[in-house]
């Protein structure tokens, strides 16, 4: 992939911009090297990319890494590497029990990362973007404080999202239909000048565990996202399956509860009425005043009394832990049968509280799954927790810099 001797100033500066998008990809993906094995590994010549690795430290994306010696003869090869901070993505979990923030750097390390507990349903849309605007605002003056280039906010949304258009067409559980909320957060966020992007929560769950997660090793896997509403977002091959529209993962409409119970879709019998974490809070709270029913209170604070709970051996809790698990198992089996991943992901709070739900899953996955062995599953559990959604924002506002690093512009030195 060098450039033609003939090629027009155009071209040039078309496969310049892939070469750099070619090395600060691979950099990411196999980590340090030196510059003769970038050249060995990516079939660009010597000369070439050491003028690649060289824009790219103007720009601040690489920097210099270790001295490696190959071998107990030669000269040691200076590495690059990444640029750890510096340049950092934005994810943002709209949940509706709190507002996540989260910034990467290009090494996908944890820069920034705030929730602020809020019963997001109550408040209204109004406030709830209101609210969300202040997150970001706070975060983006913190990282413009420490030196940090913000390269792209991605705004996860319990919702049936138009992504192209940054439009929530509907997010049940928010009480929000047709908001152009990327339009809003962009108006409101003028003065730091980034661009906000707005996708599915389970889409960027899935995405986060494929690129930083549990899901690394695999390229068809389900992320199962454990929230107020349940969705999953389905990685094949490699590729995030959006659909027609974009509205793929709607696992938690899907009609298995027989007992009809109403929904947050105005439906009855929609799964999510089995396992949706105000299922489980309320199957597990002892009273109205029960702490886990505490809105004002921290998610993972009231995970962790009915963990407490369950680890005493309190009856009433292990009962729900059982009804929820075995139902998580019939409706995952369902996307078992159907998408044959090879990774099926627990995320939000059936990764919190796995322990307990994960056997009931896979023994239901072995009985229900007509493939021998569930079609070689591995059920997962995220070690991301709820910061899932908001770290694949983070992700993916990245991604446009290792599409074209020429995004960010050269860093002016003293
Ligand atoms: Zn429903």
């Amino acid at each position: 992939m060098s450039s033609r001797a003939t090629a027009a100033p155009a071209d040039q500066l078309t496969v310049r911009r892939s070469n750099l998008s070619l090395v600060l990809s691979h950099l990411r993906d196999a980590g340090p090297r030196s510059r003769a094995r970038i050249a060995s590994d990516t079939g660009l010549n010597k000369a070439t990319v050491s003028s690649l690795v060289a824009e790219l430290i103007e720009r601040g994306l690489v920097g210099e890494g270790e001295v490696q010696r190959v071998g107990s003869v030669g000269r040691p090869g200076q590495t690059v590497e990444l640029a750890p901070a510096g340049v950092v993505g934005v994810g943002v979990e709209v949940n509706a029990d709190f507002v996540d923030v989260t910034a990467l750097d290009l090494t996908h390390a944890v820069v920034l990362s705030q929730r602020t507990t809020a019963d997001m349903r109550a408040m209204g849309e109004d406030r709830s973007i209101a609210l969300v605007v202040r997150c970001l605002d706070e975060a983006l003056v913190a990282l413009g404080g420490t030196g940090c280039t913000v390269v792209g906010v991605t705004v996860a949304v319990p919702a049936l999202v138009d992504s192209l258009r940054g439009r929530v067409a509907l997010a049940p559980n928010l009480g929000w239909s047709g908001t152009a909320l990327a339009e809003q957060l962009d108006a409101a966020l003028a003065g730091h000048g980034v661009h906000v992007a707005v996708d599915n929560d389970a889409n960027l769950g899935a995405i986060a565990e494929h690129a930083v997660g549990v899901g690394r090793d695999v390229d068809d896997l389900v992320y199962l996202a454990g929230e107020v509403g349940v969705g999953c977002g389905i990685i094949v091959g490699g590729q995030l399956v959006r659909g027609a529209s974009g509205f793929t993962g709607e696992i938690g409409h899907a009609p298995l509860n027989h007992r009809l119970e109403v929904c947050g879709c105005g439906r009855v019998g929609c799964w999510e009425t089995q396992v949706g974490l105000g299922v489980l809070l309320a199957g597990c709270a002892t009273g109205p005043d029960d702490p886990v029913l505490d809105s004002d209170s921290d998610i993972d604070v009231r995970l962790e009394v009915i963990l407490a709970r369950a680890a005493a051996g309190d009856p009433a809790t292990l009962a729900t832990l059982e009804r929820v698990g075995i139902a998580l198992g019939l409706g995952a089996s369902v996307l078992v049968n159907i998408v044959n991943p090879r990774a099926l992901v627990l995320g939000g709070y059936f990764a919190v509280l796995a322990h307990h739900l994960r056997p009931y899953v896979v023994h239901t996955l072995l009985e229900r799954v007509v493939a021998p062995e569930a079609g070689g599953v591995e059920v997962r559990t995220s070690e991301l927790g709820f910061t899932a959604a908001s770290r694949g924002g983070a992700v993916v506002a990245l991604q446009g810099v290792f599409a074209d690093p020429t995004r960010v512009p050269a860093v002016v030195r003293a």
